[in-house]
């Protein structure tokens, strides 16, 4: 199973890191998008056009961003240069930059990203992580220097690629920072993390409107293709409308539950049972979904109930 991608430190108990990079089949996307994989975390993507090659996400260290690097470099001919992009500042996005953008980067590039982006890069709990996740896994995380970007913007950006045109835009609310990117020649979208299987996390329970109208944003595109980083490639845009309808359930059960003034258990079980809303029955019956790691189906689907709960409750005051 892909991690979903909820915060630095639960994923790091969930699964150990490894620098391995390997290139994943084209599965009837645009032959110019190559998607690569880092193990089971995370997928990033590299979009060669006639003017750009662009890398899109630099995974979780030097390391694995060199990997990248290489494969980009085979495309770097014809006076095409090279553009880093990152989707957002998560460990596993942008923790390879310092490839790109410090005194001694091994291949200089601009690197677009947001605004909040940058400034959540700079900030002192990415510093804190970095140090917390060093000690834990010096071989993976010792020597990362949380880089900012350095090409900034706030809601939309558009690179013109002459063939290719991306069209970068906000879409917070897993994290703040968020973009998505959409290639309208080939009817195309790179979700990141906006969607998840089996669901994106919010960062604060404040931010779980903004989350969902991200998603909705995304799917009124209707794109032919569209690509994540925490979930098969294979899913298209109907994972966007699993998201939307996961999380609507959740709130029509939560609304049914505090209209009743039942009590709200705080032990994961009981509030999952006072709501009436097993994992099972909200997410679809297919297998792939009804067997995701444990965490999702308990804790983390828990973990939802309780944000819904508070945005509702915040509503209502
Ligand atoms: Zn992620």
């Amino acid at each position: 199973m892909r991690a979903s991608c909820e915060s630095p430190i639960s994923y790091y108990s969930m699964s150990r890191h490894s620098n391995t990079v390997i290139p994943v089949p084209n599965q009837g996307w645009d032959e110019r998008i190559f998607v690569f994989a880092n193990d089971e975390l995370v997928q990033t993507f590299i979009v060669v056009t006639q003017r750009y090659v662009m890398l899109i996400d630099t995974m979780i260290n030097a390391a694995t961003a060199v990997q990248l690097l290489q494969q980009a470099q085979m495309f770097l001919e014809n006076g095409r240069q090279l553009l880093v992009i990152n989707t957002h500042a998560d460990y596993d996005h942008a923790w390879g930059n310092q490839v790109f953008a410090r005194p001694a980067a091994q291949h200089p590039a601009p690197i677009i990203g947001s605004r909040l982006c940058a400034a959540r890069l700079r900030d002192a709990e990415t510093q804190a992580n970095v140090t917390e996740m060093a000690a834990e896994e010096p071989h993976v995380f010792g020597d990362v220097i949380p880089t900012p970007p350095t090409v900034l913007f706030d809601e939309a950006l558009t690179i013109e690629g002459g063939d290719l045109t991306l069209e970068l835009f906000a879409t917070p609310g897993h994290t703040p920072d968020h973009i998505a990117l959409y290639i309208p020649e080939i009817s195309t979208l790179l979700a990141a993390d906006a969607a998840e299987r089996p669901f994106p996390f919010a960062r604060t329970a404040a931010s779980l409107p903004a989350m969902r109208q991200s998603l909705a944003r995304l799917a009124a595109y209707q794109a032919s293709h569209v690509l994540y980083c925490h979930a098969p490639v294979t899913m298209g845009g109907q994972l966007l409308e699993n998201n939307i309808t996961y999380f609507d359930k959740v709130e029509q059960h939560c609304r049914v539950a505090l209209a009743q003034e039942r009590p709200i258990p705080a032990e994961d079980s009981d509030l999952i049972a006072a709501i009436d809303l097993p994992y099972a029955q909200a997410v679809p019956q297919d297998e792939s979904w009804q067997t995701v790691h444990e965490f999702y189906q308990t804790t983390g689907h828990a973990r939802q109930i309780r944000a819904m709960l508070e945005w509702l409750t915040g509503q209502m005051k």
